[in-house]
């Protein structure tokens, strides 16, 4: 799934420069997260790293964005590829995480 930010969002500016797939903007009120940049920072890190520097912890999944793991990477490969002279690396061996 991606992830949503919820109006508990104080504004405080710390998860935008986190995301390293620049899914994370400024929106009317609050900060919003484009689902289709988001992939739980599959690709990039363990952990949601918005998740993990939030203070007030409004960042959960988004239920209307339902993905599995090879999916999450597949949008990860597509931004990469989006990106000028990426090597884009095969999907790492390992359990499969729905
Ligand atoms: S989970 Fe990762 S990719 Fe998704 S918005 Fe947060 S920092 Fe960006
Ligand atoms: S870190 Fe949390 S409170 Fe701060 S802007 Fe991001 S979503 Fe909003």
């Amino acid at each position: 799934m991606a992830l949503l930010i919820t109006d508990e969002c104080i504004n405080c500016d710390v998860c935008e420069p986190e995301c390293p797939n620049q899914a994370i903007y400024m929106g009317k009120e609050i900060y919003e997260i484009d689902p289709q940049r988001c992939t739980e920072c599959v690709g990039h890190f363990d952990e949601p790293q918005c998740v993990q520097v939030c203070p007030v912890s409004c960042i959960p999944l988004n239920p209307d964005f339902i993905e599995t793991r090879e999916t999450l990477w597949q949008k990860y490969q597509r931004l990469q590829a989006e990106q000028p002279g990426a090597v884009v690396p095969a999907l790492p061996a390992g359990p499969r995480i729905l």
